[in-house]
């Protein structure tokens, strides 16, 4: 990839971090663990497309690491699940063999399991020794009639947020805009309801938590034509274009792809969450503020007042044993401000949140809910969050999957909020179990045992002094 488009990637306009500098996306500081390369970034983004096969191009080891470290879930094919790499070797760089294993392995792709379509993820031994992957997938692609999609990130362009927007990039260049959408189904119509076409960035189904939310948007008469990328499927992302307007659920990820939409299709687009009761209503009045149509204005308002009773008498046992507990949150890639909301909805009290990954406008919003003298950590390291952990007396961390050992080698509560977690926490429903698994995990007896001291520290000097 040349290095202007690099640059143009990083200095996204619709990102508030072009507003405060113009030095683009924050970049790992030397020493601090870097997170996932820009490959890891762009096939995390798209391996939920759950028809098409995933290609890694590059040593064994590149798919390795990054196959499979989301939970996310898919309602049918599961192709996305088998991972498949090239395996290149040292022989294979020494004699040259890179590209023709790339068609090769195309071909074998597509004989065996007939995808939709195949993605071919570039990483950084073929980009040093040069292979043209755009030439092999449009050859591949002639020869067996299948569309191979080519997304140009080797590691070492940059962080894995670049590789989201390589992979955005990808969707926008190759897939978005090939195919008109289905005819709405006639199961899908009911007298008097108008279908509206929705798009979903940025989401990405973890742990089956979007279907908390799809019946919602099945009874509102919304159909989700489109979805970066969370149990999508080939055919509905190449519709994209087509959608009334798209919802940015990941604060950064695809940034670009919503905002291209808007731009080149006229998809306008909105920035929002479905984690917690408030968020929830508000990404449900939020489309259908941005489709114009009263009577889903006013289905909508109907929906949430309904639905906001049913949860919030639900709660209320989870309330009391939650109330006034003290948070310490350290989302990564989640957006903080969305789950100090939910966290707030049940009564809990955030005393200090990391802000590492949030943009400038998630901050504000922070500001605004958690008031203006809010504790935000900008070092996500174990030393500073313990030390923080203490400073303020918190009785949880909720962090990212890469925390946990520290919270259980501190022998501190703690709950999984990111990718690899098991349980979903969107919508109405979701709140349910959230509320459900702080609990559980707040009033484990697991810490009354593991913080006494061990059995053998409690034998006393003198039966130490007979044995000798
Ligand atoms: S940095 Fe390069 S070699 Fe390492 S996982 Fe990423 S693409 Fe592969």
């Amino acid at each position: 990839m040349k290095p202007t488009k690099i640059a143009e990637l990083l200095n996204e306009p619709a990102c508030e971090h072009n507003a405060k500098s113009k030095s683009g996306c924050a970049r790992p500081k030397p020493g601090a663990t870097a997170g996932g390369c820009a490959f890891d970034g762009a096939q995390i983004a798209l391996l939920p497309i759950a028809d098409v096969a995933h290609i890694v191009h590059g040593p064994i080891a590149c798919a390795g690491s990054s196959w499979d470290n989301r939970g996310t879930r898919s309602s049918g094919p599961a192709l996305y699940k088998i991972g498949m790499t090239t395996d290149l070797t040292e022989q294979d760089i020494i004699m040259g063999r890179g590209e023709k294993r790339l068609f090769h392995a195309i071909g074998q792709a597509i004989d065996s399991h007939a995808p939709a379509a195949v993605f071919v993820y570039n990483t950084c031994v073929p980009a040093l020794t040069g292979d043209d992957i755009e030439s092999v997938c449009q050859a591949a692609s002639q020869r067996w009639g299948t569309p191979v999609v080519a997304v140009d990130c080797a590691g070492f362009y940059g962080t894995k947020n670049l590789g989201n927007r390589i992979a955005g990039e990808a969707m926008f260049k190759h897939v978005i805009g090939t195919r008109e959408p289905d005819p709405v189904p006639a199961s899908a119509q009911r007298a008097g309801i108008e279908v509206h076409d929705v798009n979903l960035i940025g989401e990405y189904n973890i742990a089956g938590e979007f279907w908390h939310v799809l019946p919602l948007f099945d009874e509102l008469g919304l159909r989700v034509i489109g979805s970066l990328s969370g149990d999508a499927r080939f055919r509905e992302v190449q519709t994209m274009h087509r959608a009334e307007v798209s919802m940015v659920v990941c604060a950064k990820a695809l940034l670009n792809v919503a905002r291209k939409l808007q731009t080149q299709y006229q998809v306008p687009y909105f920035e929002g969450s479905f984690y917690g009761a408030t968020d929830t209503s508000r990404a449900l009045r939020d489309f259908a503020r941005g489709i114009g149509d009263a009577s889903l204005t006013q289905r909508t308002e109907t929906l949430i007042a309904r639905e906001e009773a049913r949860i919030h008498a639900a709660l209320e046992p989870w309330r009391k044993r939650l109330r006034g507990k003290r948070v310490l949150l350290n989302t990564g890639g989640v957006k903080s401000w969305s789950i100090v909301s939910a966290l707030q909805d049940l009564g809990m009290e955030v005393v200090a949140t990391g802000t590492s990954k949030s943009t400038e406008e998630d901050k504000a919003r922070i500001r605004e809910l958690m008031g203006e003298k809010t504790r935000m950590i900008s070092d996500g390291s174990p030393k500073a969050l313990l030390g923080v952990f203490r400073e303020y007396q918190a009785d949880i961390l909720i962090a990212g999957g890469r925390n946990m050992y520290v919270a259980i080698k501190a022998r501190i509560p703690f709950l999984d909020i990111n990718q690899e977690r098991e349980f979903g926490y969107e919508g109405y429903t979701g709140m349910l179990e959230l509320a459900r698994q702080l609990a559980l995990t707040l009033q484990s007896p697991v810490w009354a045992s593991v913080r006494k001291p061990a059995p053998w520290r409690a034998v006393p000097d003198t039966a130490a002094g007979s044995a000798q």
